[in-house]
């Protein structure tokens, strides 16, 4: 269940929904404007969780239930409701202490008290309207120094910050000011760095970097840049990590009494069998029906050299038969940051902090085909799709999530539960990974 769309179709719904949309009122975020509105008129303000986080440059990711939103290492996570049908649920979900997104007219929405006080926004209620502001950024040091045989270009800012790839050795210090001017070192690939103001923020130049591959770490109030390839060390095993989605409370997708969670655990433990015997070093996310919440998943996916997520979807409206999915960063448009991160890993020792990075297209699209030509094999046409998936750009390794099938598609269902190809299903998972990590060598 991943694409899950709220479909409402009681009047009442309807009706309470027009209710909870009315009373509105303008809300400035940084220099855009939007409506924020107040939920059944409990005086809590909610606003469109997309353009709140364009409006001040936020990392953005959503998936069925979750949203998450991202400011350098801080995440922001919610959980993700239709807007109830009765006042008093509404009242324990928005009066709540970590209140949840809310799905109103098909729009996320999110608090935006909750969030601004997450960010270290201000926020600032008037009359007529509501202001939230980020104040700009402030670089307060650089630091230009070897690591491994990497450059580490490490910015220290007064908050946290998102950057963003302008292409050429360039970066976006998203809503930042720096003092202008270039600073020339002697690194092992790059001659020095350049700070300019410009539309999104400061334009950072690190000259020399253009060729190299680029990885971008960030820790509480730094951002760190490392520039080229790292001295290899001893080969370090592969690690495969199987994520089965769901588990404990959360069922996932439903169908009288065939629950998504189940079906994916016991696939994803197959999956592990057939790899460990065949010599891969494996690692699930849950073994047994317990959910180990979004940040223990990701603290695995970050170690991942292959990242698996197995879910099922419970509506049909996107055909039947399983989805690759990919993450929609994977996809050209940011091919400057980092093309193996993976290395980072490999050459072992380095502090642990939070991690961004996007994997180099080629790799992930070549092992999603792969994905696809294995269930083939096996009878069972697959579709390739894209989504923003936080895990997968969590994750440094090729990362897909596939979703087997639909719970609501006959066919599907009789397939998911039948012993026997549930053991197709995962010859052919482990198939996918054998054929890719062998393609690697
Ligand atoms: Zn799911």
């Amino acid at each position: 269940m991943v694409l899950k769309r709220a479909i409402t179709t009681a009047l009442l719904t309807v009706l309470f929904t027009l209710a909870l949309a009315q009373q509105s009122k303008l809300l400035l975020v940084g220099a855009s404007s939007m409506q924020a509105v107040y939920p059944g008129g409990l005086g809590v303000s909610y606003a469109p969780a997309k353009g709140f986080a364009r409006a001040l440059g936020l990392a953005y990711w959503q998936k069925e239930s979750r949203l998450i939103l991202g400011l350098g290492p801080k995440r922001i996570s919610y959980a993700v409701y239709a807007a109830p049908k009765t006042l008093s649920d509404l009242k324990k979900y928005v009066l709540s202490k970590t209140p949840p997104a809310l799905v109103i007219d098909g729009r996320t929405l999110i608090p935006v008290r909750y969030t601004s006080k997450s960010l270290g926004a201000s926020y600032v209620g008037g009359v007529d309207s509501l202001k939230v502001l980020l104040a700009p950024a402030r670089v307060v040091a650089v630091r230009l120094y070897v690591l491994e045989g990497r450059d580490v270009v490490e910015i220290t800012l007064n908050r946290d910050i998102n950057v963003y790839p302008a292409g050429g050795g360039r970066w976006w210090l998203i809503n930042a000011k720096a003092s202008e001017g270039m600073r020339p070192t002697a690194g092992y690939y790059i001659s020095g760095v350049r700070f300019e103001p410009g539309m999104y923020g400061t334009l950072l130049s690190i000259d020399g970097a253009e060729s190299w591959p680029v990885m971008v770490a960030y820790a509480p109030h730094k951002v760190r840049f490392y520039i080229g390839e790292t001295h290899a060390g001893p080969p370090k095993r592969s690690l495969i990590v199987i994520d089965p989605g769901h588990g404990g409370t959360d069922s996932g997708a439903i169908y009288g009494n065939i629950k998504e969670k189940d079906l994916v655990l016991k696939i994803a433990l197959q999956t592990a069998h057939a790899l460990r015997a065949a010599g891969y070093k494996v690692a699930l996310t849950r073994t047994s029906d317990d959910d180990p919440g979004e940040e223990a998943r990701a603290s695995l996916a970050e170690k991942a050299d292959v990242f698996l997520s197995l879910h099922i979807a419970g509506t049909n409206w996107a055909g039947p038969g399983p989805a690759v999915y990919t993450s929609t960063s994977y996809s050209s448009q940011m091919p400057l940051l980092v093309q193996r991160a993976r290395k980072m890993y490999a050459s072992g020792g380095y502090e642990s902090f939070l991690t961004n990075y996007v994997k180099s297209a080629a790799d992930v699209n070549s092992f999603a085909k792969t994905m696809i030509e294995s269930f083939a094999k096996i009878g069972v046409t697959a579709r390739r799709g894209e989504n923003s998936i936080y895990l997968l750009e969590r994750s440094p390794g090729a990362a897909l999530l596939v979703e087997l099938g639909s719970l609501e598609n006959n066919t599907d269902r009789m397939r998911l539960t039948d012993s026997a190809q549930q053991s197709a299903f995962a010859q052919a998972l482990a198939s996918a990974v054998r054929i890719y990590m062998g393609s690697r060598q």
